[in-house]
């Protein structure tokens, strides 16, 4: 009897052991277009975080996404656990407002701001285009639908007093698509809010002759001049093939969101892996270079910081 009794407390006991180990945390990361750089943020972040899943039991993945529109949504829905997303789209999730008006989410939370992201026009040589306004009457990709591209795009539209019409062409394609259609001369310009240098763009600028263009003018200085999520921005030259000098745009940044609906130990173990690990995570794309821990926590971001993410910020005494 006692030997029996033995026996199943030590059943009892090895089965507790393993559903204990069993019990994974899973996060998913929406990201954007596998030629972009959130793919990498994404990619960066979870190879940090499964470095840990032994100590952590949380298992991260991030799979590639419409962009920035597309995780907010995703997030809104509970399919993601967490995005990558446009300050600019933050803000406006946040609030119900601009493309967001109707679908305000209390509940979206900031992790960190991440690189800068330029609004970026790249054309032809030979479209002879030199400025945004040049655009009109051309064959232009204006962004794949849940792109922060589209949806900052269409801002820009709305301030020019223009619509897709002004193009002869508004093609949506998805950034992976657009520079070989570009340089099969099928568009004269492609459109991508990106931080830099992108491969996407890359690949544009050495298989046609190409160039970056200004976002300059009026229009884009109003908005600046009225939103605080927008700044003007400026791509160095010599990141592209026919770009040797600096050219001027705006921009936003990028950010990483999540819910309340996310535990915050998830949370606490995602900017645990990034910042405990910073040096090399900024090794991991040359937009995170000039990354600035400090800054990342209250850069750019529009709603609260996740409980998650404040807990470790206090601890390394980043925010009071
Ligand atoms: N900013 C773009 C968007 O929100 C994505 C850029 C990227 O994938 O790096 O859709």
């Amino acid at each position: 009897m006692k030997k029996l009794l033995k026996l199943s407390l030590f059943a009892t006991l090895a089965t507790t052991a393993i559903s204990a180990q069993a019990e994974e945390k899973f996060i998913t990361i929406g990201t954007g277009g596998q030629t972009g750089v959130y793919y990498v943020v994404g990619q960066s972040i979870c190879q940090l975080v499964n470095r840990d899943t032994a100590k952590t039991q949380v298992k991260c993945n991030a799979p590639s996404t419409g962009g920035s529109v597309a995780n907010l949504n995703s997030i809104a829905a509970k399919q993601m656990d967490m995005g990558i997303a446009q300050s600019d789209w933050q803000f406006h999730a946040y609030n119900g407002s601009s493309s967001f008006e109707g679908k305000k989410n209390d509940k979206l939370r900031a992790i960190f701001s991440i690189h800068p992201e330029p609004f970026t026009v790249m054309a032809r040589t030979d479209a002879k285009i030199a400025s945004f306004d040049d655009l009109k009457g051309k064959r232009v990709n204006v962004g794949d639908p849940g792109s922060g591209t589209r949806a900052t795009m269409n801002v820009i539209l709305n301030a020019k007093g223009w619509t897709d019409k002004e193009f002869k062409v508004a093609s949506e394609l998805k950034p992976s698509e657009m520079a070989s259609v570009m340089c099969d001369n099928n568009l004269d310009a492609i459109t991508y809010n990106v931080g830099h240098p992108n491969g996407a763009l890359k690949e544009a600028a050495a298989s046609c002759d190409a160039h970056l263009v200004p976002v300059t003018g009026e229009a884009i200085d109003k908005l600046v001049a009225e939103n605080s999520y927008y700044a003007k921005a400026t791509i160095p030259g010599g990141l592209y093939k026919g770009t040797d000098n600096p050219v001027e745009s705006f921009g936003v940044y990028a950010t990483l969101v999540t819910s309340t609906d996310v535990e915050a130990d998830k949370v606490y173990a995602v900017v645990k892996a990034v910042f405990d690990n910073f040096d090399r995570f900024k090794r991991l794309h040359p937009a995170f270079e000039n990354l600035k821990a400090e800054d990342m926590v209250k850069n750019a971001l529009s709603a609260p910081l996740h409980e998650g993410a404040e807990r470790y910020y206090k601890e390394k005494g980043w925010i009071k």
